[in-house]
C-alpha cells in the first residue's frame, strides 16, 4: 500500500503541515514535471497565503530528503516529480514537454575522468515529441 504524507513525513522527522500536504499531493498527481511558478499558481486558490518563496522551500526540503527528483532541462528550466520509480526522461525542444520513458543507461569508461567523483548518472533524451511532429507534418 501507498505511504500516505503523514506517514511519509514521521518517518523522515518532519512536520505534516497543509503547505507541505498540498505541495506533495500535487505533485504525485501531476503528470507534466511541474516548475516553482506551475506549482504556485495550481495551488494558490486552494491556499492564499502561500508565497513562491514558500513553494522553492517546501521543494529544496523534499528534495534534500529524497522525495523528489528536479529534471534540468536545456533551457535551465527546474522541474519537479514525486521519486516514485527509477525511469529516464524524453524532453521536447519545441515544445517544452517531458515525457517519462523507461530507464536509460549508458556506458562510460571512468578511467577517462581521473579525479572525477560521480552521483548521479542521468540520461535524458531530446527531439520532438509526436504532439509537435504532427503540427510540422
Ligand atoms: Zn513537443
Ligand atoms: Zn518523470
Amino acid at each position: 500500500m501507498e505511504r500516505n504524507f503523514t506517514e511519509i513525513c514521521r518517518d523522515l522527522g518532519l512536520s505534516p503541515s497543509i503547505t507541505r500536504k498540498q505541495i506533495y499531493e500535487y505533485l504525485l498527481k501531476s503528470k507534466n514535471h511541474p516548475t516553482v511558478d506551475e506549482i504556485y499558481k495550481n495551488l494558490i486558490d486552494d491556499l492564499p497565503t502561500l508565497s513562491k518563496t514558500t513553494v522553492y522551500n517546501v521543494i529544496n526540503l523534499f528534495s534534500q530528503h529524497g522525495l523528489i527528483e528536479t529534471i534540468n532541462t536545456s533551457n535551465n528550466e527546474k522541474r519537479y516529480e514525486i521519486a516514485e520509480h527509477a525511469h529516464s526522461h524524453f524532453i521536447c525542444k519545441y515544445c517544452g514537454a517531458i515525457y517519462d520513458v523507461p530507464k536509460l543507461t549508458i556506458s562510460y569508461d571512468k578511467n577517462m575522468m581521473p579525479g572525477f567523483v560521480i552521483d548521479k548518472e542521468e540520461v535524458n533524451l531530446v527531439g520532438i515529441c509526436p504532439n509537435c511532429m504532427k503540427k510540422i507534418k
